[in-house]
């Protein structure tokens, strides 16, 4: 496995320096060169090639903190990436130099009890890329265990296969609500992981699906995807919508990506008795008040998302079977040098841009 040929040496010629996107201060990035970094044991090193920038990063970039998450500077971003393996550190044996791989970002301690269980990403030792205090994947060379990489096949491209990121997340959000096929459901902001949350629904049978956003470009992008009804709401009734889509009882399952207060408030009406909601956006205020004795009458099941735990595979063979289709989420193009305007653009542009891609190499 290990054998490398002197053509593939060639080939991989690997640099001593590279190129890494720096965060400085609240909405200050910048490129520097530092090392490249050297792997020993089960690691592997990535040459990156494209990663995309996330709502998280925004958010970090925008404002230095995430709740009581703060950053300290400088710091790298970056953690829905794919790219192709350089290097294998000795004790590597699932991929060899020039496999094309996603990268996983959240490496898991696998001994603690939350390991144990399977449920890796409340780790409390995960060391997740781009969340402070670790260093992310704005970085023409990433170092990172062979046993959070997924090989990805050659009809997929590296850009497509950094949405196995966001699509984790809604696969996680579906698998938690324990969506049945046939069901109904309403998925409100059709960000990036509201637009994966919409694939993920489909893929587990979802018959109806009902989304909602403000935005007429994230909207029409959702129907491409597999949008049943779309609901903007800045102008349309919400109820109504759903009442005519599921004959008055409300939808099975609301999957809430906006974190907008009203969207989570307004999901308990709009669930159906018996039914779930499943809170995936972090909103705006640490406490949001909800209509508990509502949602205790419906007995409604209250679900929340961290991350997700073993999506990848499936994740990548959903975004391989969408071909060209999933492409259009990429709406904006950059190289590492471009980082101050492709964080602007991530961080300003709200109705023009849904994801904006960063190429390092
Ligand atoms: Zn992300
Ligand atoms: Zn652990």
């Amino acid at each position: 496995m290990k054998n490398v040929t002197s053509d593939e040496q060639k080939k991989f010629f690997l640099p001593t320096e590279m190129k890494a996107a720096y965060l400085q201060g609240v909405l200050e990035v910048g490129v520097e060169d530092v090392k490249v970094p050297t792997i020993t044991g089960k690691e592997v090193l990535v040459k990156v090639m494209a990663v995309g920038i996330c709502g998280s990063d925004i958010h970090y970039y925008a404002h230095g903190r995430i709740g009581q998450r703060k950053v300290q500077y400088p710091h790298i971003q970056g953690h829905e990436c794919a790219g192709i393996v350089v290097a294998v550190g000795e004790e590597v044996s699932r991929f060899k130099i020039g496999d094309r791989v996603a990268v996983e970002p959240g490496v898991a301690c696998q001994t603690c009890e939350w390991c144990k269980e399977g449920r890796y990403n409340l780790c409390p030792d995960v060391q997740f890329l781009s969340t402070p205090p670790v260093k992310g994947a704005f970085v023409q060379y990433l170092k990172h265990r062979e046993d959070y990489l997924f090989s990805i096949p050659d009809t997929l491209s590296f850009e497509n296969a950094t949405l196995a990121e966001p699509l984790s997340v809604g696969l996680h959000a579906v698998k938690r609500g324990g969506l049945q096929p046939g069901a109904t459901v309403v998925i409100s902001g059709m960000g990036p992981v509201g637009l994966m949350t919409v694939l993920a629904a489909k893929a587990f049978g979802a018959k109806e699906i009902i989304v909602s956003d403000m935005e007429p470009l994230r909207l029409e992008m959702a129907k491409k995807l597999g949008a049943t009804r779309v609901i903007n709401v800045a102008k349309d009734d919400m109820v109504a919508v759903v009442e005519e889509a599921t004959l008055g009882p409300g939808v099975d399952m609301i999957l809430e990506t906006s974190g907008n207060v009203k969207a989570l408030q307004s999901s308990i009406e709009l669930t159906k008795r018996g039914g779930a909601i499943v809170v995936i956006g972090f909103p705006a205020k640490d406490e949001v008040p909800l209509n508990v004795i509502l949602m205790l009458q419906k007995e409604i099941d209250l679900y929340s998302v961290y991350r997700y735990t073993n999506t990848y595979p499936l994740a990548i063979s959903l975004l391989e079977s969408m071909g060209n289709k999933v492409n259009e989420i990429i709406t904006d193009r950059y190289s590492i040098d471009e980082i101050e305007k492709a964080m602007e653009q991530a961080n300003t542009n709200r109705s023009g841009s849904l994801k904006v891609m960063i190429y390092p190499n």
